[in-house]
């Protein structure tokens, strides 16, 4: 197991293709890290950077302390489970996860071979499937014989590449615990690319979020959550995705689409002359009044609105709730969505609610 070390690592493609910008980033020995980001941004270059598929343009990258850049694949000593599982049809599983010991010609004896694939099939429960084909499994169970590849190899760290987009929700969670559960059992250092925001929340020790080639932030799942650094971060961690309201300022309160909310001293001092802001609220911190009213909490902001459409998720009520924007700041929201590729602007708030909540589509909640 290694640690793994990116320093202002660089991609340009032989197009001209900037693709990677100047990523600097320290891996800990052990630890499990997401890479994730919208569709483009440069995640699998990055992790095809590591494994040894792509030259690196600029920059340095060491595994265990030892500088990789011009090391061929094999000689990295990491493994890759890819989207497609890249399993041998004609090999039964036993053989399959054999096969990179296989590959050393020689290295191990029959013996040794039949251990190590033993102790991957019971680590990933497969001892009952060894004798089948990887036709005859689940999704899920491909997927394992991916993972015991992996793990026969002992390698330095294991790579992912979106492993589970080819699967349908439910083995996707199954899958998830048990990569979780494998990457613990194992202590392996693991690198994951993923667009799939509840697999960058829930696996890693922590979240590297990029955003055209650049990294954003690199935090622990909270943290991103709770403090994002920019407002790309917050916008693309969560879902339903953080609101951005426009928000004038005046006097001592803050006007918002929806409502004015009192400014509180010390917000006043962060915002000094700031008159326009955009303000972000998580859908999930509201709350129904009705509901706030009954169990006697205080401290919120009312409003009343006009729900659009509700959608009824059985744990949550998503209620959808369009708002008008002050011509006056129409402008600094449009300068965000220009920033934010036309992500940003939002002309209705998303707003959570427990299940139970009474509203309706077309009420005034
Ligand atoms: P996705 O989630 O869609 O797989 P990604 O974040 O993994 O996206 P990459 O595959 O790393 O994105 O690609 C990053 C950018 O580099 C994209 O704009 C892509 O079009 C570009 N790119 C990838 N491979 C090449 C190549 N061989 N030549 C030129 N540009 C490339």
């Amino acid at each position: 197991m290694a640690a793994i070390t990116l320093t202002d690592i660089q991609k340009r493609y032989p197009d001209g293709f900037h693709a990677v910008k100047g990523v600097s980033l320290d891996i800990a020995d052990g630890e499990f890290v997401i890479l994730v980001g919208p569709s483009g941004c440069g995640k699998s270059t990055l992790l095809r950077m590591i494994v040894g598929l792509e030259d690196i343009s600029e920059g340095e990258l060491t595994i265990g302390g030892e500088r990789v850049n011009e090391r061929a694949p094999r000689d990295r000593h990491l493994a890759m489970v890819f989207q497609n599982y890249a399993l041998y049809p004609h090999l039964t599983v036993f053989e399959n996860i054999a096969f990179p010991l296989r590959l050393t010609k020689g290295q191990f004896t029959e013996e040794q071979i039949r251990e190590k694939v033993s102790f991957a099939a019971k680590t990933l429960e497969l001892q009952d499937h060894l004798d089948r084909k990887p036709a005859n499994l689940s999704g899920g169970q491909r997927q394992r014989v991916a993972m015991g590849r992996a793990i026969v190899r002992e390698a330095q760290a294991f790579l992912f590449d979106e492993p589970l987009s080819n699967l349908d929700a439910k083995l996707r969670g199954q899958m998830r615990t048990e990569i979780a559960r494998m990457q613990r059992r194992l202590g392996t250092t693991t690198v994951y690319v993923t667009h799939d925001q509840t697999e960058a929340m829930t696996l890693g020790d922590r979240v590297a979020v990029l955003r055209k080639g650049e990294l954003q932030q690199v935090a622990s799942p909270r943290a991103l959550y709770e403090h994002p650094v920019n407002l790309f971060v917050a916008g693309f961690i969560g879902s339903p995705p953080m609101n951005f309201l426009p928000g004038e300022v005046s006097g001592d309160v803050l006007r918002l689409p929806i409502a004015d909310v009192p400014i509180s001293a010390a917000l006043r001092q962060r915002l000094g002359d700031r008159r326009l802001v955009i303000v972000g609220i998580r859908p999930e911190h509201f709350e129904d009044g009705a509901v706030a009213s009954r169990q006697n909490r205080e401290g919120g902001v009312t409003f009343h609105a006009d729900v659009d459409v509700t959608e009824w998720l059985g744990s949550d009520l998503f209620a959808y709730i369009p708002f008008e924007t002050n011509p006056q700041v129409a402008g600094k929201l449009e300068e965000l969505d220009r920033d934010l590729d036309g992500e940003g602007l939002r002309t209705q708030l998303v707003v959570a609610l427990a299940s139970d909540s009474r509203v309706r589509d077309g009420d005034d909640a």
